[in-house]
């Protein structure tokens, strides 16, 4: 039945995650039968380690069942405090750490609490699908920096700089990225805040939830590097590196200034974040980090043999990850050929063919910000990635001019 009744302008002009509107329907696929194997969605396999469970069942006989404060048990941000001081050497208060409802949440709190409309605000390409709507639901302008596959979509300082206007209020990015995998080293943070050093109106989110997942060195912290901390919000999480995603509990560390404005919003639109998940957090951050080794240890053996499959396609230029959980590929090569009478003009098309030919569901390149390439997410067993991969080849080898 038709809604008699009008959305508001805000809703009508945003578009559903990509990520999760490709999950669903994968969902869907699935329930009604199809063998879809899903490599959309940007989520662990792996169940939550049980240390970190058995912590969650005794927080809520113990009496975690109330309202927490806004910016989070008290328990969980001094566990926050301790890992940002072993992991990243960063040294930060109880007052300058705020746990949400997932990092996604302490995201939207962070641009809310600094962007105004007509701020303009930029996203190194490829960004993660949430970034830019973000940045238009408060009004503000999205000023992409377009990349390439040649540099891993690594923006240059030079390529910063020319992004930057007097209108720059902030820089969103991810370290390691979502969705190429690359990972930002010490050396090339540096550079960007020596650029940043001229302008410093600027702010800067930090978006650090694939830090565990990141086989290129130790991961570096931009808030660690010397005059950054003082405007830089560092967002992680523990969905990603614990195998959390349904905890839904992020944080972030930065000014207090910063999150006080956070724990304004969020104590008038959400409150503070669930208490056993807080407590099962305290769990997952202090004590051992064995098992968030081992499948680290996994997430890298898949990808060394994603990278062996993929690579034996003709026509797939396969980007090199050194992080996170996923690869990005250009499949441009692919545009205007055809099979079966479906021709493939953009990434979309491409993975809607891949959807209904080889029942393998990816997300195109576009909400991305970078319309020539495709993410496959590698969070699944090497089964399912190996028979993927043959069906990957078979489709795309069936497609001709
Ligand atoms: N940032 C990036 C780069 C992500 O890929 C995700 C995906 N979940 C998030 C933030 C949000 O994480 P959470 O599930 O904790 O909301
Ligand atoms: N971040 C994951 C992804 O990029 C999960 C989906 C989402 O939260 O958008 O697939």
């Amino acid at each position: 039945m038709a809604n008699a009744f009008e959305l508001s302008k805000t809703v009508s002009n945003i578009t559903e995650s990509a990520t999760l509107g490709m999950a669903k329907i994968a969902r869907q696929l699935k329930s009604e039968g199809k063998d879809i194997i899903s490599l959309s969605i940007g989520e662990p396999d792996f169940d939550t380690p049980k240390n970190i469970c058995d912590a969650a069942h005794k927080a809520s006989l113990e009496g975690y069942t109330h309202y927490p404060p806004v910016l989070g048990l008290p328990e969980f941000r001094k566990a926050i405090c301790e890992k940002l001081k072993n992991e990243n050497n960063l040294n930060y208060n109880l007052n300058e750490i705020i746990v949400s409802t997932g990092a996604k949440h302490s995201l939207i709190n962070a641009v809310m609490a600094v962007v105004n409309k007509g701020d303009e605000v930029i996203l190194p390409a490829p960004y993660w699908v949430s970034y830019p709507t973000m940045v238009e639901y408060v009004g503000a302008t999205v000023v992409p920096i377009k990349t390439t596959i040649e540099n891993n979509y690594k923006p240059s300082v030079a390529d910063f700089e020319k992004a930057i206007t007097p209108k720059t209020k902030l820089i969103i990015f991810s370290n390691p990225t979502n969705p190429s995998g690359s990972v930002w080293k010490e050396e090339e943070l540096k550079q960007i805040a020596d650029l940043l050093e001229k302008y410093p109106q600027i702010l800067i989110i930090s978006d650090e939830i694939y830090e565990h997942i990141n086989y290129s060195g130790n991961h570096c912290s931009f808030a660690g590097i010397p005059g950054m901390k003082e405007r830089t919000a560092t967002v992680n999480g523990l969905a990603k590196g614990y195998a959390m995603t349904g905890w839904r509990i992020g944080y972030l560390a930065g000014p207090e200034w910063w999150v006080k404005a956070c724990e304004k919003i969020q104590g008038l639109f959400t409150s503070a974040a669930n208490s056993v998940a807080q407590m099962a957090g305290v769990e997952a951050l202090l004590n051992s980090q064995d098992e968030i080794a081992e499948m680290k240890g996994i997430f890298e053996k898949r990808k060394q043999l994603v990278q062996e499959k993929l690579g034996m396609i003709e026509g797939l230029k396969l980007n090199n990850p050194e992080g996170a959980f996923y690869f990005f590929p250009q499949v441009d090569y692919f545009f205007g050929k055809k099979y079966n009478g479906t021709v493939i003009h953009n990434a979309g098309d491409l993975c809607m063919y891949l959807l209904k030919e080889a029942e393998v569901a990816t997300v195109g390149g576009d909400p991305f910000g970078s319309p020539k390439s495709i993410r496959l997410s590698y969070a699944t067993s090497e089964e399912n990635l190996i028979e993927a991969c043959r069906r990957l080849k078979i489709a795309l080898d069936k497609l001709i001019d």
